[in-house]
């Protein structure tokens, strides 16, 4: 048998078999939070749902078989990386992403619109679309709506999102209008493009102007589209500008789709999200972060490299039952990173992903019991105590990160170690 035709777990390539479809099966009554399922070609999504990054057709550390046995329903693929390597081309030989990979769960593309507008010295933006240059080999690309949802359709997304211009933060706001018109634009031409078995999001922006927001919020919602994302936060705008891009937003939505906030966040930024009324999310922080020795706990975000681990032979999070939680302690992950190896990587990550899983389905057992306040603040209460003892490097390596480059922050695709 061909291996590409031997997928992981129970849901079988049935592509257009069912009908797309988002169902809210409870709310909370004290929030406008929902516990919904997605109904993809690749089965269902429960929500709230965290869904990893797997920029170049890997979640980093993971393997697909680890992803699956977690209970994820959904990972990330990367458009633009996927379309310069390995290219799409090739994926559509082989039959899309999934079976080159080998994910038998459903997958979400981007529409690359982030990375092309966050590279700023290759592009060059006109009405039609954007011209780049591969960071593999400086040759000349060119997205535009058609485009774009002509590679997704042959990766085999189960959902695609339309192509949009991500505008930067800070942004003044005549460039945030014509940003959003673009978008605008963009995602009619996305939507009449779009392959009719793949699912189609559109993309809300209007940077953090308020009644930008409002209008592009509306004009989206207005579409015949099968869910909508919030984009163009998570740049670096801090947390009160990203939230106040969600109330703007979400009054605006159709109560019967599914909503997702691109590129968030932490575990408090989602919290804050769910009961607000966002269903989705995707972010690099428990990979990225799992791979510089940052760990998530119940009692708060730890550095596994600070020497008060040295003699710590408990686990991680005494409250994880993750397979490194349940087998190594912190002092052996501590002299891992000491010694670089690979196995610390794989262990931090394996444990910060099983972290946003078991956090999400509390999330939800949250939403069903109507008590999604009372478990935000139960959570909170325990996740502030150690908060004081992460470690001053990884918060400056992230301010450094931020410096650099106003994209930088927790979007949607991965950097490279
Ligand atoms: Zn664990």
């Amino acid at each position: 048998m061909n291996l590409a035709d031997k997928l992981i777990g129970i849901h079988k390539f049935s592509k257009g078999d069912n009908p797309i479809k988002f169902d809210i099966l409870a709310k909370d009554p004290k929030t406008l939070a929902r516990r919904g399922r997605l109904h993809l070609n690749h089965g269902a999504v429960d929500t709230p749902v965290f869904m990893p990054v797997g920029t170049q057709g890997t979640v980093k550390a993971m393997s697909q078989q680890e992803l699956h046995e977690m209970g994820f329903q959904i990972i990330l693929g990367n458009t633009y990386h996927l379309y310069l390597r390995p290219g799409h081309d090739l994926l559509k030989t082989v039959g899309g992403l999934h079976k080159f990979i080998n994910w038998g769960g459903n997958m979400l593309t981007d529409s690359g619109g982030f990375q092309v507008f966050s590279l700023e010295h290759i592009r060059k933006i006109g009405e039609d679309g954007v011209v780049f240059r591969s960071y593999v080999d400086g040759s000349y690309h060119e997205f535009t709506p058609e485009r774009v949802m002509e590679i997704q359709s042959a990766i085999g997304a189960d959902i695609v999102m339309a192509f949009d211009e991500c505008a930067p933060y800070p942004c003044d706001r005549e460039y945030a209008i014509g940003a959003m018109n673009r978008t605008h634009d963009w995602a009619k031409r996305s939507l009449d493009s779009h392959d009719p078995n793949q699912a189609f999001f559109g993309i809300i922006q209007g940077s953090v102007y308020k009644d930008l927001r409002e209008e592009s919020a509306k004009f989206i919602a207005s579409l015949d589209t099968d869910g909508i994302a919030i984009g163009g936060v998570s740049v670096g705008e801090g947390k009160e500008l990203m939230m106040n891009a969600v109330d703007w937003s979400v009054p605006h939505l159709p109560e019967h789709k599914a909503r997702y906030l691109m590129g968030v966040g932490t575990p408090e930024d989602i919290l804050d999200a769910v009961i607000r009324g966002i269903d989705m999310f995707d972010c690099v922080l428990p990979t990225r972060l799992g791979r510089n020795g940052s760990l998530y706990t119940s009692q708060g975000r730890i550095n596994i490299k600070n020497n008060k681990f040295i003699n710590d032979f408990t686990p991680v999070d005494p409250e994880c039952d993750c397979w490194c939680c349940k087998n190594h302690s912190a002092a052996y992950l501590r002299h891992l990173y000491k010694c670089d190896e690979i196995l610390a990587s794989r262990l931090a990550t394996f444990h910060n992903v099983y972290f946003y899983r078991t956090f999400m389905i509390n999330i939800r057992a949250a939403i069903e019991q109507g008590r999604l306040m009372e478990y935000r603040k139960e959570f909170m209460a325990k996740y502030r105590k150690r908060r004081a003892s992460v470690h001053d490097d990884i918060s400056r390596q992230e301010n450094n990160n931020g410096s650099r480059n106003s994209f930088a922050g927790h979007h949607s695709a991965e950097s490279k170690s």
